[in-house]
Order: structure tokens, then sequence, then C-alpha cells
């Protein structure tokens, strides 16, 4: 029997929520992505230093502006991966960060070698980052449901 600490109710051992008034009785553990929410944290942190340097620099550009908040996309995401993420939502702006930041950053490594400009090699840091996450599937899908779960409570 496992008594529900909120109303007393004694539930049978195995429910995972209090028959009597739905409290969850065993707190499970969001699945945590630390590899890919520190790599994201990482390359944000590189793309945001990099570009206000280049900022410095160089005439400040609008293309600056956009990829600091690339940046601050990623280290927020990054943050909610490692945390582990709680809904849907941090999963998509999780990817739209690595997608956004690996073909962006790429870009500009392009750019800047072939201009003899800024170089950073950063798009190698979201390129982990998307292959760590690529990893993670199952655990990706673990979230998922426990999302789903903690939802239509
Ligand atoms: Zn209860």
């Amino acid at each position: 029997m496992t008594k529900c600490p909120k109303c007393g109710y004694e539930n049978p051992p195995e429910a995972k929520y209090c028959l009597n008034c739905g409290y969850k009785l065993i707190q499970e553990e969001r699945e945590r992505f630390e590899g890919s929410g520190l790599l994201l944290i990482t390359s944000g942190t590189i793309l945001i230093v990099t570009f206000l340097f280049n900022a410095l620099l160089r005439v400040f550009s609008l293309l600056a502006i956009i990829y600091v908040i690339f940046g601050i996309t990623s280290i927020y995401s990054g943050y909610r991966l490692y945390r582990g993420p709680s809904s849907l939502a941090d999963l998509i702006l999780a990817s739209v960060s690595i997608i956004f930041g690996f073909s962006g950053t790429l870009f500009l490594y392009i750019i800047g070698l072939a201009f003899k400009g800024l170089v950073t090699p950063d798009w190698i840091i979201y390129l982990i980052a998307t292959i760590k996450l690529l990893t993670d599937r199952k655990k990706l899908k673990n979230a998922l449901k426990m999302g789903n779960v903690s939802h239509n409570r």
C-alpha cells in the first residue's frame, strides 16, 4: 500500500497516481540531455563573443545582431536541454537553434575563408550537438511521452 501524501488515500503499490485525488505518487525523473545541452550553450557563447568582437572591430552590422540573438537562443535552449526539456516547445526551440546555428555558422565560415574575414569554426560544435541529439533519439521519445503524461493530468 502506498499512502497518498496529499489526501491520505491508501493506493495499491503499483499505482502511479493517487486513485482518489490524482496526485502523482511516483516522481519520474525528466530525461536530461546534458551533452547536447552543454554543446549548445558552448556554441551559443562562442557565437556571441565572436560577434561582439566582430562588431567592435568593424562596422556594427545587422548581421551581428541576428547572430547574437541566435547565440542567446542557443544558450537558452541548451539550458532547457541540460535541465531536461519539459515540453515539445523546448525540443523544437533546441532543434531550430541547432539547424540555424549550424547552417548560419557554416555559411559564415565559408564566407570568412573566401574573403579572409572572420573565421569561426562554431559550426563544428553545432554539428556535434546535432549528432549527439540524434543518438539520443530514444531519450527524446521518452521525454515527449512524459510530457504528454503530465499534460493530460
Ligand atoms: Zn490522493
